[in-house]
């Protein structure tokens, strides 16, 4: 299975791939679209093969340097988003960090075993895609008190980024589950494409969430945007 994706797709790859596209589509597909096709999903399956390789050679090192190291390589902070120019990272256990966001995890600002899990926590896009809460908003509920962010900071003492744990503020935000977008299909061109849409267009937000007190402070505008 893996030998093949270093391999160039023979034919007979290509025309099986051939009979499973149009057994899909109900329709046949010529040699050209199952050969773009074939070589997509193989290119597909490199990378995820390439990914998970890298995943396993990091987990190795772990062993060998338990409070974990700086690593090579261009990548994305688990906690701020930023993205990292090479050597200027540090992966544990707890995932890839910038060093700000590691510090306040070495100084237990935010804990690692929390933001492992992206349902543990929400960031400030979360807040603003799922609920509207803009900057404005999240400041005013802060300084209410009925949201509890862990602040982290630059060396300077300026903000580097929050976050807002689901453990900090269990009566106030839901499990993330329940405030996923999905994907909609979508008929254009003759073809089915997907987008995603807000979770409240689908379900009365108010019943939906009448556990969480975000809900007295926040307004939707359902009935005519909802889809039955
Ligand atoms: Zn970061």
């Amino acid at each position: 299975m893996i030998q093949f994706l270093y391999m160039r797709l023979s034919e007979e790859q290509i025309l099986d791939f051939k009979k499973i596209l149009e057994k899909e589509k109900g329709k046949e597909v010529s040699m050209a679209e199952a050969t773009d096709g074939a070589h997509r999903l193989a290119g597909l399956a490199e990378i995820i093969y390439k990914g998970a390789q890298e995943d396993i050679k990091r987990k190795q090192k772990l062993k060998d340097n338990p409070k974990g190291y700086t690593i090579e390589g261009s990548y994305t902070c688990r906690v701020c988003k930023d993205i990292l120019p090479e050597h200027i990272g540090w992966y544990d256990k707890w995932g890839i960090k910038c060093m700000t966001c590691q510090n306040a995890i070495n100084k237990k600002i935010i804990p690692g075993s929390q933001i492992t899990d992206d349902d543990k926590w929400y960031s400030k896009w979360d807040l603003e895609s799922r609920f509207g809460l803009n900057r404005h908003g999240v400041k005013k509920f802060k300084k209410e008190g009925i949201l509890i962010s862990r602040e982290i900071l630059n060396d300077n003492g300026s903000k580097h980024c929050e976050i807002f744990l689901i453990k900090d503020n269990k009566d106030f935000l839901p499990p993330k589950k329940l405030v996923e977008s999905h994907l909609v299909p979508e008929k254009r061109d003759g073809k089915i494409w997907h987008h995603s849409e807000p979770w409240y267009r689908f379900v009365d937000p108010y019943e939906h969430l009448k556990d969480y007190k975000i809900m007295n402070y926040i307004e939707f505008v359902p009935s005519k945007d909802k889809k039955k």
